[in-house]
């Protein structure tokens, strides 16, 4: 703990961001760091709380906070940086897009502000890259052993580079034409740029790891054919069956996958030419967004920036409470209202919604018919039920509708086929204990194993599997 009484003598202090005037009219990202001095005063904060909450029951990584906090503080930014890649492959990437589970279960989150835990991260990490602290760590022993990766988001790159250090040979497959998962073709450029990614690609090809996209697995090569040639094989293929929404008028043109609609604008953003007759623009539409969660609001910002005339975000659950309710206390994940940048773009936010059925004009959708719910505990079985509110019926006008309502389950792939593999009650890839799917040597990672999660928790995931691959292979820790 670097200043006692920090936590009372200074406020917290948020990054910028840009004015919503300026930002909607582009795609990249709109916050502006705080100054170094600020930092500093700002890791003086942290109470290094004897049992940090931050550290042990928010981030999934274990980061170690209290730590770097206290060494930002001291101005040791290098050693901060250490501390900080002891645990996390991928920080200046959690730095700019993770919830930040670690700033809700921060002991000054009780009755204050939380410290500014997500910011300093992505600040000592940029530091790191600015002074070229962050260098390739190419391993020093060859253990003979070939691991080839089935997919490129965070967890596939985390075992990726955690595997290559450990002396192992990696390959990693990706089906897109380019590396990086929803890092790459999810989250928008505004949140994450994507030269950001290939920063960090560069440094682990210096490593050795070897990255193969434009592969399909199952479809372009066979499972069978990586089993001969690799020691083990770990997939980590992601969750990528959108949840549909099948109610009447759901073929007319202009009803689109929010994943379709925000993988579309971050290739265009790359330069990737898109056939006109395929392009989904939101331009002078009135456009609704299904499903009220982040991708959602991906969405709004999405649609804000293409010029949207109105946007309209409606949600089946009912608005969320402002403040903890008494069933959800710090140091949990607070189930609150949360208003993000996008929403703070400017977009109409309706809760209780159920839409009905689409309706249309010359086979393009025109409007959703929509009523509201009334949500209640049923008292047998204590679960939240919702009836109709009778009479509430309503229009929305609609050019373009774009569904974010979740995923079900991984594709039931060519992949998962061919290796016969055994699924879970989800319908994603069932693992053992070790994270070994039915498959000797196979194991499988990241959401396409839990379901859609956070970068955060796909980074842990894949660096504990590379631990287990590790001992698997070696058989030693
Ligand atoms: C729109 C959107 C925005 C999000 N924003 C955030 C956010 O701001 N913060 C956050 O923490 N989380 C966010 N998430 C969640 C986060 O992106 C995911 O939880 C995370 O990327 C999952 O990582 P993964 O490595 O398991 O899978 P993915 O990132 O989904 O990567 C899987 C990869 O496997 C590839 N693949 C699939 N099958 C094959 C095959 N047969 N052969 C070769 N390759 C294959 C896919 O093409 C894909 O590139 C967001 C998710 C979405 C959809």
């Amino acid at each position: 703990m670097s200043k006692i009484s920090g936590f009372i003598d200074i406020k917290r202090q948020e990054p910028g961001k840009q004015e919503v005037a300026n930002r909607i009219r582009h795609f990249r990202e709109f916050e502006t760091p705080l100054p170094y001095e600020t930092l500093i005063d700002q890791a003086a904060r942290c109470m290094d709380c004897g049992i940090p909450y931050c550290h042990a029951c928010g981030c999934p990584l274990g980061n170690l906070i209290p730590d770097w906090n206290n060494m930002v503080h001291r101005g040791h930014w290098q050693r901060a940086l250490e501390l900080l890649h002891a645990t996390n492959n991928f920080p200046e990437i959690t730095g700019r897009i993770c919830p930040a589970l670690c700033e809700s279960a921060c002991s000054l989150a009780i009755n204050q502000e939380p410290v500014l835990i997500k910011h300093i991260e992505l600040q000592i990490a940029e530091k790191g890259w600015q002074e070229g602290w962050i260098k390739p760590q190419p391993a020093s022993v060859n253990s003979n052993k070939r691991v080839a990766i089935i997919g490129s988001g965070p967890a596939g790159l985390s075992a990726a580079q955690q595997l290559v250090r450990g002396g192992h040979s990696v390959v990693v497959f990706e089906k897109s034409n380019r590396i990086g998962g929803l890092l790459r073709y999810g989250i928008p450029d505004f949140k994450l740029e994507k030269w950001v990614i290939d920063r960090r690609l560069a440094q682990m090809q210096s490593e050795g790891v070897i990255f193969e996209p434009d592969v399909d697995v199952g479809v372009d090569i066979s499972p069978h054919y990586l089993s001969r040639n690799f020691d083990a094989i770990i997939i980590a293929t992601g969750e990528s069956v959108a949840r549909d929404l099948n109610v009447p008028g759901r073929e007319h043109k202009g009803i689109h996958f929010a994943m379709d609609y925000l993988s579309q604008q971050n290739r265009r953003n790359n330069g990737e030419s898109i056939p006109a007759e395929k392009i989904i623009d939101a331009k002078n539409k009135h456009v609704v967004v299904i499903g009220g969660g982040d991708t959602g609001a991906d969405c709004i910002g999405t649609a804000q920036r293409q010029g949207a005339r109105r946007i309209t975000q409606i949600e089946l659950l009912r608005q969320p409470p402002t403040e903890r309710t008494s069933d959800n206390p710090w140091p949990y994940w607070p189930k609150i209202l949360r208003t993000s940048s996008s929403h703070a773009e400017g977009c109409q936010r309706l809760w209780s919604i159920l839409t009905k059925s689409f309706a249309g004009k010359n086979q393009h959708v025109a409007s959703l018919q929509c009523v509201k719910l009334d949500w209640q505990k049923d008292p047998q079985t204590d679960n939240q039920k919702y009836s109709e509110i009778p009479g509430s019926e309503f229009e929305l006008k609609a050019d373009l509708v774009l569904i974010a309502t979740g995923f079900s389950h991984t594709e039931h792939s060519p992949l998962l086929q061919k290796l016969a593999l055994e699924k879970n009650a989800k319908g994603n890839i069932k693992v053992d204990s070790k994270g070994m799917t039915c498959a000797s040597g196979v194991f499988a990672v990241g959401d396409c194993v839990c379901g859609a999660s956070l970068v955060v928790n796909a980074i842990q995931q894949g660096r504990a599997i590379a631990k287990r691959v590790h001992q698997f292979l070696t058989s030693k820790t």
